[in-house]
C-alpha cells in the first residue's frame, strides 16, 4: 500500500476550528434549548453591500454574452491589479507585481512552496494556524515536542511585551510570518515596530510574509496599513491581503499577493519569477465573477461600502470590549481590528471557553489553539449580527463571573 505523507502525521491534533465546532455540537446536543451565539470563528455575517454586489451580478451577466465572455485570466484582470496598486499601495507596484488569487489563506499555503522544506520558520505566538500547520505539512517543521514544533521559532506576544515580540529571537535566514492587525490578538504594530521588523529581516537575511488581511479595519491613521509603508520592505517582504473581511468575500473568494521584483533569494535569484512560475503551474486564477466584484469594491462607491461594513464590525467590537472591561476582564484589540483578546490569568483557555459556553451559550475561541502563548486568553470575534452581539453582551454581563 502507498504510505502517508509523514509530515501530516506530525500535525498536532485537529485544526482548531473543527475542534470548536465539535465541542459546540456536543453542547447543543446536550442542551437542545440553548440558543447558542457564536463569537468564535472569524467568518463574516453581513450581506455584500449593493454597489459591490451589482459588480458581481454584472460580472456574471457578462459571462453569458459573446462580447463579455472571458476564460482563464492567469494572474488576474489587469484593471483589478491596477486598482489594487492604486488604492492600497499608492501606485507603488506595477501590475505584474500583484497576483490575484482565491484568497490569502490559499496564498499562504502556496507561498511555502517558494522556500521548500529546508527553511527555518519564525511566527508570532499566538498566530493564525495556517502559518504553522502549513509549514508542518510542507515538512519545514520537524516533530512536535512539549509545546511547539522543532524547526519553528515561536515569538511570544504577551501582555508584558504589549503583543509585539522580541525580534532578537529570530534566527538568521528565516521565513517570518507576521500579521498586523493581528489575528488573534487584535494588536496593531506601529510604524516604529514595523521599521524594526524590516531592519531585522534585512540584517538577518530573512523574508517576511506580511498578512494584512485586516488592514481595512485600521482607523488610527498613524498606523501602517501595509508593510510597504516602511522603507526597504520591498527588498524583504511579500504581502498577502484579501477582500474576505472588508468586503464580505469570505464565500466569494478573492485575495492577492504582492511579490516585489526587488525581492531576491540569498543567491540573487528573483522570488517574483518563481512565484509567477508556481502560480502559473498549480493555480488557474480567481473567479472572473469575484474579480468583477473586486473591481466594484475599489470604485469610490465600493470603498465607501467597505468602510461602512468594517465600521459595522468595529462597532460590534466596541460593544464586546466595553462589556468585558466592565466585568473587569483585561483585554486588547477591537479598536483597529475585529478581534478582542481577553486575558484570564492562571486559567486554561479551553476551560474558559467551556465556562463561557456553559454559562452564556456563547462560543469563543480558546487562545491556546493559536499557540503556546495564547494560554490564559480567549478570543472574541466581532463578526456577527448586531442583535446577536448585543444579546451575547447581555448574557456575558449577567452570567459571567470567572
Ligand atoms: C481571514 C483571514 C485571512 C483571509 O483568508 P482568505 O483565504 O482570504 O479568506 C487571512 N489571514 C488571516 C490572519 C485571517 O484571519
Amino acid at each position: 500500500m502507498i504510505t502517508r505523507n509523514k509530515n501530516i502525521a506530525n500535525l498536532k491534533a485537529g485544526y482548531l476550528f473543527p475542534e470548536i465546532a465539535k465541542r459546540r455540537r456536543e453542547f447543543a446536543a446536550a442542551n437542545p434549548d440553548a440558543k447558542i451565539i457564536s463569537l468564535g470563528i472569524g467568518n463574516t455575517t453581513e450581506p455584500v453591500l449593493p454597489h459591490i454586489n451589482a459588480g458581481l451580478v454584472e460580472g456574471a451577466r457578462k459571462l453569458g454574452t459573446v462580447e463579455g465572455y472571458s476564460g482563464y485570466q492567469d494572474e488576474g484582470l489587469p484593471l483589478l491589479r491596477e486598482k489594487i496598486s492604486k488604492v492600497f499601495y499608492n501606485g507603488k507596484f506595477s501590475i505584474d507585481e500583484i497576483f490575484i488569487s482565491d484568497g490569502s489563506k490559499c496564498d499562504i499555503g502556496r507561498l511555502q512552496m517558494l522556500f521548500g522544506s529546508g527553511v527555518k520558520i519564525a511566527v508570532q505566538d499566538p498566530s493564525y494556524p495556517v502559518y504553522v500547520d502549513g509549514s508542518v505539512i510542507i515538512g519545514a517543521a520537524a516533530s512536535f515536542k512539549d509545546t511547539g514544533y522543532a524547526g519553528i521559532t515561536y515569538l511570544p506576544c504577551t501582555a508584558e511585551n504589549i503583543f509585539f515580540p522580541n525580534l532578537d529571537l529570530i534566527e538568521n535566514n528565516s521565513l517570518i510570518y507576521f500579521c498586523s492587525p493581528n489575528n488573534p490578538t487584535g494588536a496593531v504594530s506601529d510604524r516604529a515596530q514595523l521599521t524594526v521588523l524590516v531592519n531585522t529581516a534585512i540584517t538577518k537575511g530573512c523574508i517576511i510574509i506580511f498578512d494584512a488581511a485586516y488592514s481595512e479595519f485600521i482607523r488610527d491613521s498613524s498606523l501602517p496599513k501595509t508593510i510597504y509603508e516602511i522603507d526597504r520592505a520591498d527588498e524583504c517582504a511579500i504581502e498577502v491581503n484579501s477582500f474576505s473581511k472588508p468586503a464580505g468575500f469570505t464565500g466569494i473568494r478573492l485575495g492577492w499577493s504582492v511579490v516585489p521584483k526587488a525581492l531576491k533569494y540569498a543567491g540573487g535569484e528573483s522570488v517574483h519569477a518563481d512565484w509567477s512560475r508556481i502560480t502559473g503551474t498549480i493555480f488557474n486564477g480567481a473567479s472572473n465573477i469575484a474579480q468583477a466584484g473586486g473591481i466594484a469594491a475599489l470604485d469610490d462607491e465600493g470603498i465607501k461600502e467597505m468602510r461602512a461594513l468594517t465600521d459595522f464590525y468595529l462597532t460590534n467590537a466596541k460593544l464586546i470590549r466595553e462589556t468585558l472591561q466592565k466585568l473587569g476582564i483585561n483585554c486588547i484589540g477591537g479598536d483597529n481590528s475585529p478581534y478582542i483578546w481577553a486575558r484570564f490569568p492562571g486559567k486554561d483557555s479551553w476551560e474558559v471557553f467551556a465556562q463561557i459556553l456553559e454559562k452564556c451559550h456563547v462560543v469563543t475561541t480558546p487562545g491556546a489553539g493559536f499557540g503556546p502563548a495564547g494560554q490564559g486568553f480567549v478570543r472574541f470575534s466581532a463578526f456577527g449580527h448586531r442583535a446577536d452581539v448585543e444579546e451575547a453582551c447581555n448574557r456575558l454581563t449577567d452570567k459571567l463571573s470567572i
